[in-house]
C-alpha cells in the first residue's frame, strides 16, 4: 500500500511502472502513453491514492506493452558515419563517402546515399534537395491534373506541418517528408494544391483530392500513425 503522501509529485513508479500523475477535475481515470513512452495517468483530485495504484496495476501489462510498442516505434537520430542505413522515400539507403575528386556533394542511385562530407549536416542538405527535386517533379505532374498553378513551392523545416497553402498559392512544404514513402508524398502534394481549389476542408476539397488519389485515406492514415514519429533534426 501507499502511503498518504505518495501519488502527490511527479515522476513515480509502481511495481516498475513510471508514470506522472496529473489530477484535475475529471471524473474518470484515463492514461495516456505519450511518444517518447512515458507514462501519464489522469485521475480526478478526489481519487484515492490506493484506487489510482489498483487501476495502474489493473493495467500493469498493457501499459508496459504500449510503453514498449511506442519506444521501439521512435525513430532515434541517427549519427551519420559511413555505412548508416536510413530509409529515404520509402526505401533503404546506405550512407557513404563519395569520391574525394567528385564535383558533386551528393550522389543518390541504386540503394545508396553517397556524400562528400559524411555527417549530420551534409546528410540533411542532401536529403533537402533530393526531397525538393521529387516534390518539384511531382508538382509538375498533379497541377496538370487539378488545372492549378502554385506561385511559389519552398521546403522548410516546420515543427507540425506536412505543407501548407495560403491564398497566393504559395505552396510550403516539411523536409521532413523525405522518410515517408513516395505515396504519402504525394498525397500531402496533392493535398495542397487541391487547397487552391477549395482554400478549405470541405467535402468538395476531399472530393477533389480523391479524384487524383482515390486510396487518399490509407495515404493519410500512414501521416497520422507514423508522422509522429519522424522527429529528425542535424540542426538543434
Ligand atoms: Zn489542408
Amino acid at each position: 500500500m501507499l502511503d498518504k503522501n505518495r501519488l502527490k509529485g511527479l515522476s513515480q513508479s509502481i511495481e516498475g511502472i513510471e508514470f506522472e500523475l496529473k489530477r484535475s477535475a475529471r471524473k474518470t481515470m484515463c492514461i495516456q502513453v505519450k511518444r517518447d513512452g512515458s507514462v501519464i495517468i489522469l485521475a480526478p483530485n478526489k481519487a484515492k491514492n490506493e484506487v489510482i495504484e489498483q487501476f495502474i496495476i489493473s493495467k500493469k501489462d498493457w501499459l508496459i506493452s504500449a510503453s514498449e510498442k511506442v519506444k521501439k516505434r521512435i525513430r532515434l537520430k541517427p549519427e551519420i558515419v559511413e555505412g548508416v542505413k536510413v530509409e529515404i522515400m520509402g526505401q533503404t539507403r546506405t550512407v557513404v563517402q563519395l569520391d574525394i575528386n567528385s564535383k558533386k556533394d551528393y550522389l543518390f542511385e541504386s540503394n545508396l546515399l553517397s556524400l562528400y562530407s559524411v555527417d549530420g549536416k551534409s546528410f540533411e542538405n542532401a536529403l533537402v534537395d533530393i526531397v525538393m527535386l521529387y516534390i518539384q517533379e511531382k508538382i509538375a505532374v498533379y497541377s496538370k491534373l487539378l488545372a492549378v498553378k502554385p506561385a511559389k513551392v519552398t521546403i522548410k523545416a516546420q515543427k507540425s506541418r506536412w505543407g501548407s497553402c495560403n491564398a497566393k498559392g504559395e505552396i510550403t512544404f516539411n523536409w521532413r517528408l523525405v522518410f515517408a514513402p513516395k505515396e504519402v508524398i504525394d498525397y500531402v502534394i496533392v493535398h495542397e494544391l487541391g487547397h487552391m481549389v477549395h482554400m478549405n476542408h470541405s467535402r468538395l476539397f476531399w472530393d477533389t483530392v480523391e479524384s487524383i488519389l482515390p486510396d487518399y485515406k490509407k495515404r493519410r492514415e500512414w501521416l497520422k500513425a507514423e508522422g509522429g514519429f519522424i522527429d529528425w533534426s542535424f540542426n538543434n
